[in-house]
């Protein structure tokens, strides 16, 4: 039976449409336990009801069945979720019987819910029409196939390739994934359909040397483009979302990939059929990759190579010409497409493809473009005017008039609140009591100059450099890490730069050095594979020290992922070591101030015995929660016992602060928590005063803070420390923001 449950579930894994899937899964299933009829039925919340998606053995005739959630066997498995074993289903009390679907010839029944952490997504049920009991083994094969069938669906959902379309009231709203928040309300428009790389057939080339050139040329003017959107996008807030045009530049400028292309064409291919063939096998490659990262970088070849098929077919970009603004449909936002649309006529993205994490969607949050990846509007004429509610992932296809004039009222309030907030991006992080906060920024990528110009922000509080190192074929030497770096000092002036040294492994792998590990974030991270190549750590560290000769601000190394005191003591030393190298040929370099980031909680009880070995702190939330609460903060299986506010994190947040209070130690958090209004409001009353976070948050936080009291955070945090659970913290925090007003700062449902 075994063999048989991995060959379903293969099956029904390697199809790439859901619905093809779950046909696949009924026929294979009836096959293995020998039965006539398999259906599944998933759950519509909404409606309370169970909804038909698929069967073999009842009739079916396309129109959706739908049985309420009080109705029949298959409701009460829905209510008591329990699995049913019946021999003769028509003798049982809640039997019902459904004359459309021809069930009156089954007797024997077996049905199972499909669960997935607590939540109910449907019920598969097995039928046969000679009565009688299936055995144990049946029914756990059958539970056993649910559960995988859960993961599946759950999976396909959370990358937006399929949702069930849930349609509430007057059957107007299509839920998918919100990738980016806010509201949008307007016509749709589609764009111009291109040719798919996916559509191009295998073709000779009749003149191989016409054919490299013709890809040459294109390959010339996806650069040229790719400069004209990152300068077009360079006045805007967010500068990471500009690293994906030089992830682009890279891949294009990498001659490995040029070479590759060159030769298949020269193996007698046209240039267009060459290029799909090496997309697709990098693409392959990448899609293979057990990094999370890596993974989603599968997607960003496909647009590149969509984009180079679009320069094979046009010599230049056609202008998007639009006279109104819109809300963008498209089968799959790529970050070109979404650039190429002024930002003042583009309202709002419907993507039916994609995931949340997609470095389109990544573009639209920066962005602020409101999002939803995942419903289908197919035959919703272009023109037509919809609501997008990128809070709650839902587009509304035929509003009401009450409707309408709801997110309205919701849409003016957003705007007044989001211009309000900018344009005091400026002003000073002072509570209302008048503590004065320090604003510092989380970054790993490009920078935002007007930031420092403006005194946005006081200083970078965290700069990956793990991101620089990514991107490259093979380890940046001492020269290449000096220039980044010295921009990054140089950008930021007179303020004060900590820069992290290298924080691969867990879920950062670097392409050119695969690390395979059966508990990576466990494993070898951080500063402990950095120490194992203290050449590649020498390497960094000197380079981060040259880089800051001659620049006006401070420069400070923050090491990952430290555990114990001989990993302290090891990167001191080394650290001292490059010192002294970079000194020999450049006395005037300045010894920089060295910290920790403080993320394994061992740390904190080491605080008081390593404090007059370092000079400051840095607090990595992210990973101080994931090892204090033992959950994954990657694993979505376990995403809701990840409690950014639990009562423990708090109490661990205290002793923290106490500790590099009482040893005279500067300490800053630099975890998503002080990007989190929630989360601030908490550290404000633990007692930080330094809070580093992503560019994204600063207007946010900064005006959360100047509504805040002081004195009131810290009764806040006393009482938050003293809660069992970490939806009392939250509550507690929330209250205190719907009393000044701020309560739409914090997202529905993200706690
Ligand atoms: C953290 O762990 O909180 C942190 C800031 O580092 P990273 O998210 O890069 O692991
Ligand atoms: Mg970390």
């Amino acid at each position: 039976m075994l063999n048989q449950l991995r060959d379903i579930v293969e099956h029904v894994s390697r199809v790439e449409d859901i619905h093809q899937a779950l046909e696949v899964f009924v026929k294979r299933t009836c096959d293995a336990i020998n039965s006539e009829c398999c259906t599944i039925y998933l759950s519509n919340h909404q409606k309370q009801r169970l909804e038909l998606m698929a069967t073999k053995g009842l009739t079916f005739s396309g129109e959706r069945l739908h049985i309420g959630f009080q109705e029949g066997l298959v409701g009460l498995v829905h209510r008591t979720a329990e699995p049913l074993n019946i021999a003769k289903a028509s003798l049982h009390p809640d039997f019902k019987l459904f004359p459309q679907l021809g069930e009156e010839v089954y007797q024997a029944f077996l049905a199972t819910p499909i669960v997935h952490r607590k939540r109910m997504l449907g019920v598969v049920v097995i039928q046969q029409k000679k009565p009688r009991l299936f055995s144990d083994i049946e029914e756990s094969f059958l539970v056993t196939l649910a559960a995988q069938l859960a993961v599946l669906i759950v999976s396909e959902q959370q990358q937006g390739k399929w949702l069930l379309q849930e349609r509430r009231g007057t059957d107007n709203v299509v839920t998918g994934l919100s990738a980016c928040n806010g509201i949008a309300i307007g016509p749709i428009w589609r764009g111009n359909d291109e040719p798919l790389l996916s559509d191009v057939s295998p073709a000779s080339a009749v003149d191989v040397e016409k054919d490299k050139e013709w890809l040459l040329v294109a390959v010339e003017s996806a650069l040229k483009e790719f400069r004209r959107l990152r300068k077009q996008l360079d006045s805007d807030l967010n500068k990471d979302a500009l690293a994906i045009f030089d992830l682009f530049t890279h891949l294009l400028n990498d001659p490995k990939l040029r070479g590759d292309l060159l030769s298949q064409i020269e193996k007698g291919d046209t240039a267009d059929w060459a290029l799909r063939q090496v997309i697709e096998r990098y693409s392959n490659h990448f899609a293979r990759m057990s990094d999370i990262y890596l993974q989603q970088r599968s997607q960003d070849v496909r647009e590149l190579g969509q984009r180079l098929l679009y320069f094979l077919n046009h010599s230049q970009v056609q202008e998007v010409k639009l006279e109104k603004p819109v809300i963008f449909v498209v089968n799959e936002l790529t970050t070109t497409l979404l650039a190429s649309v002024p930002r003042e006529m583009l309202l709002g993205v419907v993507s039916t493809q994609g995931g949340v994490n997609s470095h389109a969607a990544i573009l639209s949050r920066a962005l602020g473009i409101p999002s939803v990846i995942g419903p289908n509007l197919k035959g919703v004429e272009d023109g037509k005017s919809i609501i997008l509610d990128g809070y709650n992932g839902e587009v509304l296809v035929n509003p009401t008039y009450l409707e309408m004039s709801e997110y309205q009222q919701l849409l003016s309030e957003e705007q007044e609140v989001r211009s309000m907030v900018e344009s005091e991006l400026c002003l000073p992080a002072v509570t209302l009591d008048k503590a004065p906060i320090t604003i510092l920024l989380n970054t790993g990528l490009g920078i935002d100059v007007s930031y420092f110009l403006n005194d946005v922000i006081d200083g970078i509080g965290l700069y990956r450099t793990e991101i620089s190192f990514i991107v490259k074929q093979a380890f940046p030497s001492e020269d290449e890490q000096v220039e980044t770096y010295r921009k990054v000092l140089a950008y930021s002036q007179d303020k004060p730069v900590v820069m992290r040294t290298l924080d691969v492994g867990g879920d950062k792998s670097l392409p050119y050095f695969p690390m395979e590990e059966e508990n990576p974030f466990l494993g070898w991270r951080g500063i402990r594979f950095t120490l194992d190549h203290p050449d590649i750590f020498l390497i960094q560290v000197r380079a981060m020290m040259r880089a800051s000769i001659g620049q006006k601000n401070e420069l400070n190394i923050l090491l990952p992922m430290v555990s114990g005191t001989p990993e302290l003591d090891s990167s001191l030393s080394l650290i001292a070591q490059a010192y002294h190298e970079v000194a020999l040929t450049y006395p005037q370099v300045k010894k920089p101030k060295v910290g920790i980031m403080l993320e394994v909680p061992s740390m904190i009880y080491l605080l008081p015995a390593i404090a007059k070995r370092i000079d400051f702190v840095s607090v990595g939330t992210n990973d101080l929660t994931q090892y204090l609460l033992a959950v994954d903060r990657n694993n979505s299986q376990v995403s809701e016992l990840y409690e950014v506010v639990h009562p423990a994190v708090l109490l661990a947040l205290k002793q923290i602060q106490v500790a590099c209070e009482d040893a005279n130690l500067p300490v800053s958090v630099c975890g998503e928590l002080a990007g989190d209004p929630i989360g601030v409001l908490m550290l404000l009353g633990l007692g930080f005063t330094q809070l580093s976070m992503s560019s994204a948050n600063v207007a946010n936080i900064k005006y959360v803070i100047r509504q805040s009291n002081l004195e009131d955070l810290k009764t806040l945090a006393n009482v938050a420390t003293t809660q069992s659970y970490a939806s009392e913290v939250h509550q507690l925090a929330f209250d205190y923001l719907e009393h000044r007003g701020l309560a739409g700062f914090v997202r529905p449902g993200k706690h």
